[in-house]
């Protein structure tokens, strides 16, 4: 199977080589990464194969060694960032150089997946020429190995002498420890002190990047009324019910065709007597038909491409939540999740040197995504400090879904792609 395997990869990886126009190192690193690929490979199956979800402390930290081995060999020095027992999180990954060359880089990965041991395991296997499942194939220790692959293969011609290299694994990407201004501190701090980042989540194929992705955050809606007999109702009230119905149906009817932007109602209850825990996210309710209601709790979610697009539905929402009907009182709060990474004119320019890069390999153009196909990241923290892309990791289907797969056939395009990218960026001043 694993000669099958390499050769489908050799033959679609002469399918490009004549129409490729890198320089002569260029092509050497090419040829470095196609040669080393059985390499890679062993290190993505062995990180597949051990169980890293977010609350596994253990297997994050085991995936951590895996490629702390592998990050060395480029010649980063690598350290563990703990973090706090309260936070319930194995820490993070972090291997760095310092030079005096080029942009300095910052890339991500993370060492966790959605995966939790309870769940059904899922080993890597192959399931046929050009697709191989396992937890985390996807999502992201493909992405991850397509770091350590491309950093392996600058540091064998000497190319990272001289240059800044921050490669940060979080330990909790999929749940982040709260709070994030912990969790999320160091992350922060090193992106700061770096030009550039590259995100190495999920691709979309060889021919598009994420240049924004959408932040997310949430919202409580709680509406209190006057309660009576029902055959009063309409006459001398609403009822919490109708007034939450009310709410909802205007902000759909008022802010639902804004592009990009979007917002979910995931709880909803009301009655008489109405008791919800916010930390199970579950609710409990006892009302009679004939008493009109005089509670009802609504539980959503708000996610935005720009600060400014956040801010003005918040304004909207909180318009359309005043207008309360006869007998009723209503109150909305918000509160921030994760940042946006937003379209920023440095996102673009990232954007044409990759497309520059990927012509001149023979892959042919990279466009840019769309951002509402894409959930909140862990690059989106540092977006406003640095300029950014995402989706430079491994492609596939199914990501978070048992089964989630990778696609074999792009795998190496994608490690030289990599490779090629973070090579003209340590270049450039
Ligand atoms: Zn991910």
């Amino acid at each position: 199977m694993l000669k099958t395997f390499f050769s489908v990869l050799l033959i679609s990886v002469s399918i490009f080589a004549n129409a490729q126009s890198l320089n002569e190192k260029e092509k050497q690193i090419v040829k470095y990464i196609n040669d080393h690929l059985e390499d890679s490979k062993k290190i993505l199956i062995e990180s597949v194969n051990i169980n890293s979800g977010t609350l596994n402390k253990e297997g994050v930290k085991k995936v951590g060694e895996v490629f702390a081995k592998e990050l060395v060999k480029s010649g980063l020095t690598v350290e563990w960032i703990s973090l706090p027992d309260s936070l319930k999180r194995a820490g993070h990954l972090v291997a760095s150089r310092k030079g005096k060359k080029g942009k300095k880089l910052f890339l991500i990965g993370h060492l966790d997946t959605v995966f939790e041991p309870d769940m059904p395991e899922n080993p890597w296997t192959i399931l046929n020429d050009s697709t191989a499942t396992g937890q985390g194939a996807n999502d992201m220790k493909g992405g991850d190995v397509i770091i350590i692959a491309a950093l392996q293969a600058l540091q064998n011609f000497h190319l990272l002498d001289d240059a800044t290299i921050v490669a940060y694994f979080t330990g909790d990407e999929e749940r982040a420890g709260t709070p994030t201004s912990i969790s999320r501190k160091d992350f922060i701090e090193r992106a700061k002190q770096c030009d550039i980042a590259l995100g190495f989540e999920g691709a979309q194929g060889l021919h598009s990047i994420a240049t924004a992705r959408r932040g997310s955050s949430s919202w409580k809606l709680n509406v209190t009324a006057s309660t009576f007999h029902s055959s009063g109702v309409f006459k001398y009230g609403y009822g919490a019910i109708y007034e939450s119905a009310r709410i909802l149906n205007e902000f759909r009817e008022q802010l639902s065709t804004e592009k990009y932007l979007t917002f979910n109602p995931g709880l909803i209850v009301g009655g008489a007597d109405v008791k919800y825990d916010p930390t199970k996210a579950s609710a409990q309710s006892i009302g009679k038909d004939n008493i009109v209601s005089p509670a009802c709790y609504v539980s959503g979610d708000l996610r935005f491409i720009t600060e400014i697009q956040k801010e003005n539905a918040r304004k909207k929402m909180q318009e359309i939540v005043s207008h309360s009907l006869k007998g009723t009182k209503a109150e909305i709060k918000f509160s921030d999740g994760i940042p946006a990474m937003e379209p920023t004119d440095g996102n673009n320019k990232l954007l044409k040197i990759l497309d520059k890069a990927t012509r001149d390999m023979g892959i042919g153009e990279t466009i840019a995504g769309d951002p509402g196909s894409r959930g909140a990241g862990d690059i989106s923290y540092v977006a406003k400090y640095v300029d950014c892309i995402d989706g430079l990791g491994a492609s596939g289907n199914g990501a978070h879904a048992p089964g989630e797969t990778i696609n074999l056939k792009e795998f190496p395009y994608l490690i030289q792609r990599a490779a090629i990218l973070i090579y003209r960026l340590i270049q450039e001043n």
